[in-house]
């Protein structure tokens, strides 16, 4: 059984993506090795159901997959995923042994972090890879850019920890203003031949998130670490070039669950927000902020319904929206599109993101737990999906 209210998650289209991007790296004329497509799948894969799309991806052709914590990767390792697993966060507040037992790729992003890894993996006999983050601007995880000659000689004299790559991360790709996108990538430069200085010769490097990837392709270097981009979003003000064509992957679908009316002065919702000013009819759809909806797009977002937008009026409830269909003809049972297409008219993630001022990225995690993710893999599934029409699930 599935409630009313679930995520369709069109996994063909997310294999498009991951291939359409590996594809918009690799220039035709590439001389050199084109760079590598790390796909970011913490956070459950941004609300998408973070197993399934690993193997996806691992279907699909990925070589390396990211998440957040040693905990994300033991799931991806548990589900069955082979390929290397690099873990971004922080380490001192998880178990490490994690890291050995399930082949993680941890990074190594401060001398205490090192140190750690370094007692684990002598007394386990063992040489660990992984990767090592220079901070050049974002002021959170990694060695600062600036004290490289002082923290790194003890760390790269560890005979356990292999290091096979070295990554930074960008603070402001998205930014109009692009003086500290530049200042990070000179500092970035820099770190890495001080590294070759150290005796860590031609160690490869990457640093672009989805909006550096988009917006400068110096940042490509060895590799790519899209996360949004696979999901078919773009980052805001960075439209995806005619060269890379990516398809919306979760689409989030309701269906009107009481429709009534309501005379001019009555008004609807906790905090009675929304008046009617004339006779007015509303639906009820059965999802809220428990679902991952926000409170702040009541009287701004809108739904489609029968392949028109229907604007959210009221409060947004734990459990419900309400919607006015003054001039629409609709029944309980409709179909109703919070996310997606639907005819010809489509609410992206881009827009809701606008509507209550945050960015996609936010708007896909927030899909709910208790939202069922209905996974669908053939391209007749999308199609359907496309028309407007979604298989019942
Ligand atoms: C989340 C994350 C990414 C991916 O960011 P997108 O904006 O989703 O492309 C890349 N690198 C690191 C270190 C991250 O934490």
């Amino acid at each position: 059984m599935v409630r009313p209210t679930f995520a369709r998650i069109d996994v063909a289209a997310l294999k498009t993506n991951y291939r359409a991007l590996r594809a918009f790296v690799t220039p035709p004329s590439a001389g050199r090795r084109p760079p590598q497509v790390i796909a970011v799948l913490k956070a459950n894969a941004y609300g998408h159901g973070a197993v399934t799309v690993a193997r996806a991806l691992e279907d699909a052709g990925a070589s390396m997959l990211a998440c957040a914590d040693i905990e994300e990767g033991v799931q991806l390792r548990r589900s069955g995923v082979r390929i290397p697993i690099l873990v971004f966060g922080a380490l001192s507040i998880s178990d490490l042994a994690g890291v050995f037992e399930h082949r993680l790729t941890p990074t190594v992003s401060s001398p205490s972090a090192a140190r750690a890894l370094h007692e684990i993996a002598a007394r386990r006999g063992v040489r660990l890879r992984c990767h090592l983050k220079v901070d050049t601007g974002m002021n959170r995880f990694g060695f600062r850019y600036d004290n490289l000659r002082a923290t790194l000689p003890d760390v790269l004299a560890s005979r356990h920890l292999v290091f096979e790559a070295v990554y930074t991360h960008f603070a402001t790709a998205d930014a109009s203003d692009a003086s500290l996108f530049e200042q990070q990538q000179q500092r970035f430069d820099a770190s890495t031949a001080l590294l070759s200085e150290l005796g860590l010769a031609a160690l490869p490097r990457h640093a672009a998130n989805s909006a550096a990837l988009l917006r400068d392709r110096r940042t490509w270097l060895d590799a790519v670490r899209p996360g949004l981009l696979l999901y078919g979003a773009v980052p805001d003000g960075l439209p995806a070039p005619t060269a890379l064509r990516l398809r919306p992957v979760l689409s989030l679908h309701s269906r009107i669950v009481a429709v009534k009316g309501m005379r001019p002065g009555e008004t609807c919702g906790y905090g009675a927000r929304f008046r009617a000013d004339r006779p007015t009819r509303v639906a009820v759809i059965p999802a809220g902020y428990a679902d991952g909806l926000d409170v702040r797009m009541a009287g701004v977002g809108a739904v489609l319904v029968r392949g028109r937008r229907a604007p959210i009026v009221g409060s947004v409830c734990m459990d419900s929206i309400t919607i006015d269909v003054t001039e629409m003809d609709v029944s309980p049972g409709d179909r109703v599109v919070l996310i997606g297409a639907q005819g010809g008219e489509c609410i992206g993630v881009g827009e809701v993101a606008d509507w209550i001022g945050t960015v996609p990225h936010e708007i896909l995690c927030r899909t709910g737990s208790r939202i069922e993710r209905v996974y669908s893999d053939t391209e007749t599934d999308s199609a359907a999906a496309e028309s407007g029409e979604p298989a019942a699930p």
